[in-house]
Order: C-alpha cells, then sequence, then structure tokens
C-alpha cells in the first residue's frame, strides 16, 4: 500500500464488520486542535503521512476537514501515496446537524471541505442532538433537543448507500444508545469512538460492542489535550511511568500498545514530527502479562463528560429522555409535601398511603415514562404491604448491603418474590454516620484482599461477578421443567447456557452426510437473516415474487419478457409438493365433472422411489399412490411402465428429478413423449409434475441441454427446494407453475388485512427470513456462481466415488450425471455390515445414513453419502480415511472376534438297545455358517430420515 520509496511502518488493519470501507488502520492521527490554525494541521498531516499514517481523523466541528483534504492531495502529489484511495478518512456529524433532513447535506459539505467524494467512515459524534446552527462547542443547555434515533440512523444509512461514507457510524455512545440504534438500524454501526485509554477503559461499553461486531475506536489515548483542566491523567501515571521505564518505551507508547492489544483502533493526536513517529513504533513488542494487570488495576476517571459541550449555566429544558429504566420510591417514609431537602422535621412525617402511592407508581410505568418501578430502603414488612395491593410487584428493591450488614432475611424474602436487590454503599459508603468506613477497613476483608493481591473494593466486586457466573449458580443444581412451564424466571444468561449447552450434543451439521440441506452460508447472508429474523415474510411479496420469477425462467417457463410468474414459497418440498398434487387434483375433478364423469377415485403415477412427503400427499388428500416397482440395476421410475399404470383418473405422473436414493434423474423427456402419444390416443390429458428438489437447481447449471422442464409440454408444474442446492438454509422451497391456467382460480385466496390485496396459495401462512437468504444467493452468486458451485460439487463427489472403490469393498450404484451424491453398497450386498459402517463412522463426527432399498429391492442395503457445498476435496480425504480404517477394524474382527458358528443336521435313531435307553444321535452333516456381527432391524417404507 506504501508508494515510492516511503519506508513507513507497516500499520496493521482492521476489517470492519458493516460497510463497504477499506480496512482501518489501527493507529489514526487525530486532528483535534482548539484554536485550530489551517498551516499547522495541514503540515502536521502531511507529516503523519510521511511518516506512515493511513487513517486521519476529522469532524464538521473541528475546522480541520479542509486541511486534512489538501494535506491528502498534496500528498499524491508528492507520491508519499499514490492516491486518495490509501488513505481511510473520517469524519463527523455535529449535534446541531443531528436532524434527518440535515444529515445528508452536512456529510455533503464536508466533503466539500475535504475536496472528496467519499469518506471511509462518517460517525454521529455524539449522541446529542442541538438546535440547527453552525457546529460549535459550547452550547447553551436550552439548545439541546430530543434525538430522533430512528430518523437520523436512517439519514446516516442512506450516506452509505449513496457510496458518501463507505462506512457508518457513532462516538460517544453508550450501550444504551447502541441500543436504540440496533433496534431500527439495517445497516449496523461500524465503528464506535470513545474515549478510552488505561484511565478510562470502558470495559462494558468493549464487550458489548465486541458482541454486537461494533469495532471501538479510543479517542484521547494519551489522555486528552487537558480537556478538563486537571492535567493528564494518562501521561502523568505512575503506573504507566514505572511500565515505560522497564520496557524502554515512552508512557505514550505503553498507552497506545495497551490499547492496541485491547483489540482497539487508537486515533493519537500529535502535530509533532518526532512524537507521530514515536506513536506508531508499537507493533514490534508486547507488554509482559504483569503489565496488563498492572494496569488493569488502574483508578479510572472520565475526562469528557457530555455537559462539557454546554456552557454551564442555564437548563436543560429538554433531558432527552422519555423515560427512566427505573424510578424507585426513595424511602418507605412520608414527608409533608415541599421543596426536596435533607434533614426533615420529624413533625412532618406523614403515614404512607402504600396502596395509592403504589398505584400511581404503576401508572408509570402503565404511561412508559418508568420502564421498571420499584423500591428503596424497604424492608420486607414493607414489601409485603406493597405486594399485598400491586398488580405489578416491584422489579427491585435497592438497600444498604455490603459484608457488614449483608440483608439474608431480605435477600431471600426478596429472592423467594422476584424482586432484585440492589445494593448501595456495597463499599461501605461515604462515611455517612461520621464513623469511618467499616468495609473498607475491615481487617477480615483486607487479609481477604491482601492473600488475592486485590484492594478490598475489587473483592467486593469479584465476588459479585462470580455470583453472577451461571456455573457458580443454582441453576446447573436444580433440574430443569422439561414437560411444565416453570414456576419463577431465570437470568438470560443461565437460560442461555443451558440450552447452549444441551445443543453441544448435537451432531455438527456440516459432517452430516446424510442431508441435502444447506448447512453454510457467508456471513454476509447470516448477517441479512438475523437482520431479518424478526420479520414475518408472509407480510411481502416483493423478495419471494422476485425469486419466483427467477426461478420460472431458469426453468424455461413460457413467459413473455416482463409476464409475471406463477409460483409460490413454501417451507420446504413437503409443502410444495402438497400444493401441485392439489391443483392437479382440482384441474382433473374439474374436467370429469364438466364431463359428467366420476371423480373419486383420482390416482398418480410416480415411482416407489419417491419421497415420503408423496405418500403424505396421498394419503391426507385421497388419492391412490400408484408406484412403479424398482428392479436391480434401475433404481428409478421406468418412463414406459409408468405410462402403461396412467388412467382416465390420474391426476398426473410424478417424476423426480434427482432420486434421493441414488441421486439420479428420472427421463423425463421420454415420459413426455410417451404420455403425450398416450393423451393423444385416448383423449385423456394426462400432466406431469417434476419434484425437482434436489436436482432443479443443478441440471440447469451443468447440464443445460438436459430437457426435463418447461420445454416439454406436459410438464405443468414443477417444485425445488431452496434449502437443498438453492444453497440457503433450511425452510424453503419453491413450486412453479406453467401457466396460470395450470394452476386453478379456486384454490387461491385473496386477503387484504395487511394492507393490500394478496393472492395466497400455501399451507403455511408465516414465513422465515429464507426467502430474503434465496434472493441473497440469486445475487451474489448468479448463473456464474451456481455453475461453479455445482462443478465443485461433482467434483467431491468423483473423489469419493473413485476412492471408495478403490477400497475394492463397494459396489457404487449412484451415476455420475445427477445429484452429486455417492450412493454405494457392500459387494455381495451384505446388510449387516452396511449398518456397521454406518455406525463406526459416527465415531470420528460423521453422518452417514445406511437404509434399505424400497420394494422389490429391500435386500439391498444402500450408504449415502450427499456432497454439499462446503464438502471439498479435504474432506472427501478425510471421511476416506476414515472409511479404510473403518474396514480395517472390521476385517480384524471378523478374523479373531465372533465365535464362528457351526451348523449341525442330526438323525435320530432308535435306542440302540431297546425301550428304556436314550435314542442314538448321528451327525449326518457339519458346516461352518458366515459370521453374523448383530441383527439389525431394518426399518420398511421410503427413506424417512434421509431426505
Ligand atoms: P490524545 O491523542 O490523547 O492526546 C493528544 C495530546 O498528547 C496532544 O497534546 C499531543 O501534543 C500529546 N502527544 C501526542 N503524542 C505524544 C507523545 N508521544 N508523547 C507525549 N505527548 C504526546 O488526545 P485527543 O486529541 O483528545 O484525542 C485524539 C483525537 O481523537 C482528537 O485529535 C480527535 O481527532 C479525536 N477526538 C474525538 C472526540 C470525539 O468526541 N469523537 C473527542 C476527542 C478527541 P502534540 O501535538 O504537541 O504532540
Amino acid at each position: 500500500m506504501d508508494s515510492k520509496g516511503v519506508a513507513a511502518p507497516a500499520v496493521p488493519e482492521v476489517a470492519l464488520q458493516s460497510g463497504n470501507a477499506r480496512p482501518m488502520p489501527a493507529v489514526g492521527m487525530g486532528t483535534a486542535a482548539f484554536p485550530m490554525v489551517h498551516e499547522n494541521t495541514k503540515n502536521a498531516v502531511l507529516a503523519a503521512i510521511e511518516v506512515g499514517y493511513r487513517h486521519l481523523d476529522t469532524a464538521s466541528l473541528y475546522r480541520t476537514e479542509k486541511p486534512v483534504g489538501e494535506a491528502v492531495a498534496e500528498a499524491v502529489r508528492r507520491g508519499l501515496v499514490q492516491s486518495r484511495e490509501e488513505v481511510f478518512v473520517t469524519s463527523k456529524l455535529w449535534g446541531s446537524q443531528c436532524h434527518p433532513d440535515l444529515v445528508l447535506p452536512s456529510l455533503r459539505e464536508s466533503l466539500q471541505n475535504l475536496q472528496m467524494d467519499y469518506v471511509d467512515l462518517y460517525l454521529v459524534h455524539w449522541p446529542v442532538c442541538l438546535k440547527p446552527g453552525p457546529p460549535k462547542v459550547p452550547n447553551k443547555r436550552e439548545d439541546a433537543l430530543p434525538f430522533n434515533f430512528e430518523g437520523v440512523w436512517r439519514a446516516m444509512e442512506e450516506c452509505q448507500r449513496l457510496g458518501l461514507a463507505k462506512a457508518i457510524g457513532v462516538s460517544n455512545f453508550t450501550t444504551k444508545h447502541l441500543e436504540k440504534i440496533l433496534a431500527v438500524a439495517t445497516i449496523p454501526p461500524a465503528v464506535n469512538q470513545v474515549e478510552l485509554n488505561p484511565v478510562w477503559q470502558q470495559r462494558t461499553l468493549r464487550a458489548y460492542c465486541d458482541a454486537k461486531g461494533i469495532r471501538v475506536a479510543a479517542y484521547s489515548p494519551l489522555g486528552g489535550q487537558n480537556w478538563d483542566g486537571t492535567g493528564n491523567a494518562v501521561l502523568e501515571s505512575p503506573v504507566l511511568a514505572e511500565i515505560a521505564k522497564a520496557r524502554g518505551k515512552t508512557v505514550a507508547q505503553v498507552s497506545l500498545r495497551w490499547i492496541y492489544e485491547q483489540g482497539v483502533t487508537s486515533i493519537v493526536k500529535s502535530y509533532n514530527k518526532e512524537r507521530l513517529k514515536q506513536n506508531l513504533e508499537i507493533f514490534d513488542w508486547e507488554l509482559t502479562e504483569e503489565d496488563r494487570l498492572k494496569i488493569s488495576q488502574i483508578t479510572q476517571k472520565k475526562i469528557i463528560q457530555v455537559e462539557s459541550l454546554f456552557t454551564p449555566e442555564g437548563e436543560f429544558t429538554n433531558l432527552q429522555m422519555e423515560y427512566v429504566d427505573l424510578y424507585l420510591i426513595h424511602w418507605p417514609v412520608c414527608l409533608k409535601p415541599g421543596p426536596l431537602g435533607f434533614p426533615n422535621k420529624r413533625e412532618d412525617a406523614l403515614p404512607f398511603d402504600f396502596e395509592g402511592v403504589w398505584r400511581a407508581m404503576e401508572e408509570c410505568q402503565r404511561l412508559g415514562l418508568a420502564r421498571a418501578i420499584g423500591v428503596s430502603n424497604f424492608a420486607t414488612k414493607h414489601l409485603k404491604k406493597v405486594l399485598a395491593v400491586a398488580t405489578i410487584p416491584p422489579a427491585v428493591d435497592q438497600v444498604e448491603l455490603n459484608p457488614v450488614w449483608q440483608q439474608r432475611t431480605l435477600r431471600d424474602y426478596c429472592a423467594a418474590k422476584g424482586i432484585r436487590v440492589a445494593a448501595y454503599s456495597p463499599l461501605g459508603g461515604q462515611n455517612w454516620d461520621g464513623q469511618g468506613n467499616s468495609v473498607l477497613e475491615s481487617p477480615v476483608l483486607a487479609e481477604i484482599a491482601k492473600a488475592r493481591g486485590k484492594t478490598v473494593a475489587q473483592e467486593l466486586d469479584d465476588a459479585a461477578a462470580a455470583s453472577a457466573v451461571v456455573f457458580a449458580s443454582r441453576y446447573v443444581q436444580e433440574p430443569l421443567p422439561r414437560y411444565e412451564l416453570g414456576r419463577k424466571s431465570i437470568s438470560k444468561d443461565a437460560a442461555y447456557q443451558i440450552i447452549h449447552d444441551e445443543l453441544l450434543l448435537d451432531s455438527s451439521p456440516r459432517l452430516n452426510l446424510a442431508s441435502f440441506v444447506t448447512t453454510w452460508m457467508e456471513p454476509e447472508c447470516d448477517k441479512l437473516i438475523l437482520e431479518g429474523i424478526n420479520k414475518n415474510y408472509a407480510d411481502m411479496d416483493e423478495y419471494p415474487n422476485r425469486c419466483v420469477n427467477i426461478i420460472a425462467r431458469l426453468f424455461n417457463a413460457p413467459l413473455s419478457a416482463g409476464e409475471t410468474a406463477v409460483g409460490v414459497g413454501t417451507v420446504g418440498s413437503s409443502e410444495a409438493i402438497m400444493l401441485a398434487g392439489l391443483a392437479f387434483k382440482r384441474r382433473w375433478q374439474n374436467r370429469r365433472k364438466a364431463a359428467g364423469k366420476p371423480h373419486d377415485k383420482p390416482n398418480i403415477v410416480t415411482g416407489a422411489n419417491v419421497q415420503v412427503c408423496w405418500e403424505k400427499f396421498a394419503r391426507y388428500f385421497e388419492v391412490e399412490l400408484k408406484e412403479v416397482k424398482l428392479r436391480e440395476g434401475c433404481y428409478v421410475m421406468d418412463p414406459d411402465e409408468a405410462v402403461q399404470m396412467v388412467d382416465e383418473n390420474t391426476i398426473c405422473v410424478a417424476a423426480i428429478l434427482g432420486s434421493t436414493l441414488t441421486g439420479e434423474f428420472e427421463d423425463v423427456k421420454r415420459l413426455n413423449n410417451l404420455l403425450a402419444i398416450k393423451n393423444m390416443r385416448t383423449g385423456w390429458d394426462t400432466p406431469i409434475h417434476v419434484d425437482a428438489a434436489s436436482g432443479g437447481f443443478i441440471a440447469p447449471f451443468l447440464y443445460p441441454e438436459l430437457e426435463w422442464d418447461f420445454r416439454l409440454p406436459l410438464v405443468k408444474s414443477i417444485n425445488v427446494s431452496g434449502h437443498k442446492y438453492g444453497l440457503v438454509y433450511a425452510g424453503v422451497g419453491w413450486v412453479v407453475w406453467r401457466n396460470k391456467e395450470d394452476l386453478p382460480e379456486e384454490l387461491i385466496f385473496h386477503i387484504n388485512y395487511l394492507g393490500a390485496d394478496q393472492p395466497t396459495f400455501t399451507l403455511n401462512f408465516s414465513k422465515g427470513t429464507q426467502i430474503i437468504a434465496q434472493y441473497y444467493q440469486f445475487l451474489r452468486l448468479g448463473f456464474e456462481g451456481y455453475r461453479n458451485v455445482m462443478e465443485n460439487c461433482m467434483e467431491s463427489a468423483r473423489i469419493l466415488r473413485e476412492g471408495l472403490e478403490r477400497t475394492g469393498r463397494f459396489t457404487v450404484i449412484s451415476k455420475e450425471r445427477g445429484v452429486p451424491l455417492v450412493a454405494f453398497t457392500f459387494k455381495g450386498r451384505d446388510t449387516a455390515l452396511a449398518f456397521r459402517l454406518s455406525a463406526a463412522l459416527r465415531r470420528f463426527g460423521w453422518i452417514v445414513p445406511a437404509y434399505t432399498m424400497p420394494a422389490n429391492l429391500e435386500h439391498m442395503a444402500v450408504l449415502r453419502v450427499v456432497v454439499r457445498e462446503d464438502f471439498g476435496r479435504t474432506m472427501a480425504e478425510r471421511f476416506l480415511s476414515n472409511v479404510q480404517m473403518v474396514l480395517d477394524e472390521l476385517d480384524d474382527e471378523a478374523k479373531g472376534g465372533p465365535v464362528p458358528r457351526m451348523r449341525f443336521t442330526i438323525e435320530l435313531g432308535p435306542p440302540a438297545r431297546g425301550a428304556g435307553e436314550e435314542a442314538s444321535v448321528k451327525v449326518v452333516k457339519r458346516e461352518s455358517v458366515v459370521a453374523v456381527h448383530r441383527s439389525v432391524s431394518l426399518a420398511g417404507g421410503k427413506t424417512k430420515g434421509v431426505c
């Protein structure tokens, strides 16, 4: 990235998890300098670029956008960088610009100042909204307005969509503010820039941002520019000075290194070339564990407060808060109305109206002004009075609580009533009673603290944290409510951990070679799925509609340009098949009724290899299922036999493109031709449905010349699984019809309660976000991408097939053309061995089903490996070596293992010496019997769990 002869130190970069910005260098240069002198800034930025900075931080407030832009242009001219693209530029939206309609114009103004087409990152400077006007500090308190989080963020998103900001983010946002953004964001913030250094470490915020994929950037990494007039707590820190001395570094470098080690990006300001250089020399050495421990114990102090944006005079006429999270009754004490004061006259105490006051508290919560309500300094007897009248019980009782006042009874009572206890004065308070601090001065605590190398205060914090750890809580001891609703709530961490742990026992989906269902998608798509997870896609028809049209055209539906295809998104192929079957049944009935013929004995013709959902369709919708039997060497429906089975009551013939058993494509073209002749001869109109659940997303890409779809005139509908080779996670299928006439109008319902007329023809109404995932795959992969994926799958299948054949033990029965899977039997058709191999492979994590074939071929036990997108060559090779290991073990076992069985044929002769003696026994035949390892009960019927 560095250009012509500039030996800049390599600054590591981090990819942002949102937006399209280039990776962000881990140290950036700050340009907040007051008063701002244009030339100083420009020269400092040029010097910074020269020594290796590729990340510049400015803001409309700093008025440094112009000199930053000029310096970058100059750097390009001088060849310090080859183009503006080499530099990561951040600017910020000031509070007076935080109005939805001012966001875009403000960014355009910043770009004008910078003389750039885009900024790499655009941040909301503060979660503070001010009356519109030029950016400045300080501001009048009365000028603060409520912040329109949703409106402002929507406008920020628009900036990114227009390409004017490659990524968007925030600054000075707490977790609460972030929550508000995340609740409405379609593009989550990429960065939160906050005050952060060893003296203000922001542990909670960092953990929150990590969990949400938001990168944290540290401003004032060296303690700032004496912003609060109390000096510099970082550069003057004795702890940091000691570490710096021991490491032979400066305090600034220790601070910046520590920040870097926390995974945070520093924005450091220096206008001095030497110091600029020094601040980048932090990547080739490390702090020790001991250094880190010392830094973690530095007393914390925040420098920049939101109040510093305002003049001390005046009032906030608007607190910018529409609610408090928790509203407490401070004491169970009622005083004569009057200004708040302390202490009060004893005569001013009045009886406390528990019922009346609590009713009013409940009203506060109902109105949304308090998210929760509670009490403080309430003893159990006070709580009882409240609980006796409450319709909303108190959420919290905040009381004095610490090791010298442990409140055991109250805690037990609150635990039983579901009231959370909050401890005030956890460190013993501020000498409230004038007798010193019995907590911090406790010899017992001091002794424990000394032994643990902690302060008394930390010891208390740690104790609290320890009880918050799920594994140290009662939840790991108590039995789970499995079949009844638990009486009480449990914490969200515990609920998560318990279920998470149970799920650990599930096998790894990617090693499950039984399933056709997608087990991997790109992280971007995972992100989209999460973004849409709270939406019901039944309410929208835009994306399903786009997908249906794409699929119908992929299957060569006879559509003119711009004509809308007929089809629906379904939960999976079962629903799709039920719908297609219903449409055929209804069309057939309508025709029969019109001709005055009986219409009560519909049948459907399929191969015996169809998925179980066809059996379900037949049973649920009272259609006779006529199956063409399979035979040795032919594991799919024979079209000649199928057409012979067709009669006047046949609603359709269902052909399979990609048999579940062997992956083979049935010959739909021959079926079409034979059926067309029969239809012509008989005057019937028997149509074809193609169950392309597996093959529908394979054939168009690998075998475009193969005619199986709407190019064949009798093919009236096709179903395909989005969640198989459509490359989407479980839960999406599709069915498309050739024409409108093929889907009888009376099956379509029209609903308008969602706002507009919406035709619906589904068994299941609500739909998940997989629809969006399907659209993502279409958009992302295009024809080229799908073809490449399918080619890779076929290649992995080839490697597998050849590897299995090389063992000399198997006969591969799947064809090379079809769905990328390998179905094989043991040579000699040893059924028990097939099941043993399947069971033994589980030891390595592989799930490979062994199953018996349908009617006529029940004696065959087949093993099947489905090759999905995420099963590449390396996995195929590992799998083959595991198969070989199991085969060797089975051989060893057969040699020395089971006791050989012998079969004796005997003849009983008459007693040798007359009655009363035993009969004579003569062995007439002695033969050894093949060892049977284990008797296995073979499930009959269709391939129940394997599709
Ligand atoms: P900072 O980077 O922590 O500290 C800068 C001060 O330290 C300057 O006075 C600088 O003076 C000095 N310095 C730099 N390197 C040094 C070294 N190696 N040894 C000794 N002293 C050194 O403070 P900051 O300016 O507050 O924060 C950095 C940047 O973050 C700002 O410039 C701005 O871009 C951004 N920021 C953002 C926000 C926000 O609300 N988002 C708030 C504050 C700051 P010299 O210039 O003389 O070297």
